[in-house]
């Protein structure tokens, strides 16, 4: 009941490697606050939702806005704000400045973070953390947010020239190895076969330029890899997740984990992987120089891995027809850059690409085993690293059901990396 509740504001906070994910809840309806306790709250309000940007780094993701939500018994609206771990300085000084500690005495929060920071908040600003596991609020997060989200929060990605049936019913005959590029590079017009699918498919908000800039124009690159099939024309499908169970979850932040879900609160981590969105990110700084995430994906948009992979065709001459490997697969990863030739000619973006697509099969390969071996045929990917990132949705969506033919399917969630946050909020308010 809402007298045993902790006060107001209420945060969840997931401290991650890279990026701090912060879900707030604004109460809409503040009668029955002190008047002193109202002021601050309705700072720290003003604050929060009269900004889309905090300082140099924060962003508030409007476009993953909850309204009319109820929670703890009160009714509101979440919202989801994130910035870089590296910035908890400010974010404490910040806490400082806004006088949080005259207004709540803890704040619950996870991730590792949650560990490496609790002595600065205790000692700068007098806040308690409350520490929860972070696969446990991922999950609950999962569950809390898909349940509540007014609009889907589940989808897949299918492609034009296949059927919705083949991808629904889990028995594919879409992602043949023959598929040409011609496939590819079809007219747009698939965006217009589901209205819900147009609607979501601009939802990056500030970014969703990102996501367009990886659709047509980029199929018109002759080169577009068609074992990548990140090029293309996709679209978004909404994917009925009401009785989900068994399914994996592949978390893909600075490093992977897998887990296998039976129920809600039945889970088991069963795999993970170091190579995750950190190293696409920290291998891509160094290969090209860039330095942002954003920078990193949009110069993969327009790369061309091929110039950097070498193919079963490069060593085949064509496909290695026995195993049914196409001769435009990746046979090895990297592997032109032995020559000097080749290193000259390959450019930042094929370079940006190849570190993608390196990184990204790499994890749908380990989520195909994990897949295996649980005997789970529904494969749910989040975390940040998908942030703006269709290029690897879609080549994860491809490559679960190419190499699986078809058994499995690739399955994303709109509020991508808050998961951990959302649980860690509701874990709290328990
Ligand atoms: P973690 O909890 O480990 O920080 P996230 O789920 O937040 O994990 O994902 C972090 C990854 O997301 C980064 O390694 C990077 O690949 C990707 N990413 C997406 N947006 C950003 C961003 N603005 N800054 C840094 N990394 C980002």
């Amino acid at each position: 009941d809402s007298e045993s509740l902790p006060s107001m504001p209420w945060f969840g906070m997931d401290i991650g490697g890279t990026l701090t994910k912060l879900v707030y809840f604004e109460p809409m309806d503040v009668e029955g606050e002190g008047n002193e306790e109202k002021e601050t709250l309705r700072i720290i309000r003003k604050y929060l939702t009269g900004n889309v940007a905090y300082g140099k780094t924060g962003i508030r993701d409007v476009h993953l806005e909850m309204p009319d939500q109820v929670i703890g018994g009160r009714q509101g609206a979440l919202h989801f704000i994130r910035f870089p771990t590296h910035e908890m300085q400010a974010f404490i000084d910040l806490a400082k400045v806004k006088n949080f500690s005259s207004l709540a005495s803890a704040i619950c929060a996870t991730g590792g973070g949650a560990f490496k920071f609790e002595k600065d908040f205790q000692e700068q600003v007098n806040l308690q953390l409350h520490k929860y596991d972070e696969l446990d609020c991922l999950i609950r997060g999962i569950h809390f947010i898909d349940r509540h989200n007014h609009s889907c929060e589940c989808y897949y990605w299918a492609r034009a020239g296949t059927t919705d049936s083949h991808l629904q019913n889990g028995h594919s005959a879409s992602a043949q190895p023959s598929a040409t590029h011609s496939d590819l590079n079809s007219p747009n017009h698939s965006r217009a076969v589901n209205g819900e699918a147009t609607s979501q498919s601009g939802s990056s908000g500030a970014t969703s330029s990102q996501s367009e800039s990886n659709g047509p124009q980029h199929s018109q690159d002759k080169n577009a890899g068609s074992d990548t099939f990140g090029d293309g024309d996709w679209y978004k499908v909404p994917f009925d997740f009401r009785d989900p169970y068994p399914y994996l979850v592949v978390n893909i932040g600075s490093g992977v984990s897998i887990l296998a879900v039976h129920s809600p609160t039945n889970y088991k981590r069963v795999s993970g992987t170091s190579l995750g969105g950190g190293t696409f990110l920290g291998l891509c700084c160094l290969l090209t120089g860039c330095q942002t995430f954003e920078e990193a994906v949009e110069l993969a948009s327009t790369g061309d891995n091929h110039k950097v992979d070498r193919l079963v065709q490069d060593i085949y001459g064509g496909d290695y027809g026995r195993f049914n490997l196409k001769g435009d697969l990746v046979a090895s990863s990297f592997g032109h850059m032995m020559s000097q030739q080749r290193r000259e000619e390959a450019t930042r973006e094929d370079l940006a690409k190849a570190t993608l697509v390196t990184i990204t099969n790499n994890i749908g390969s380990i989520a195909r085993m994990c897949a295996a071996t649980e005997k789970i045929e529904r494969v749910v990917f989040v975390g940040n690293f998908l942030r703006v990132n269709t290029i690897s949705m879609k080549l994860l969506a491809y490559a679960m059901d190419y190499w699986s033919q078809g058994v499995l399917k690739a399955l994303f969630l709109e509020h991508e990396g808050y998961f951990g946050a959302m649980g860690c909020l509701i874990e709290y308010l328990k």
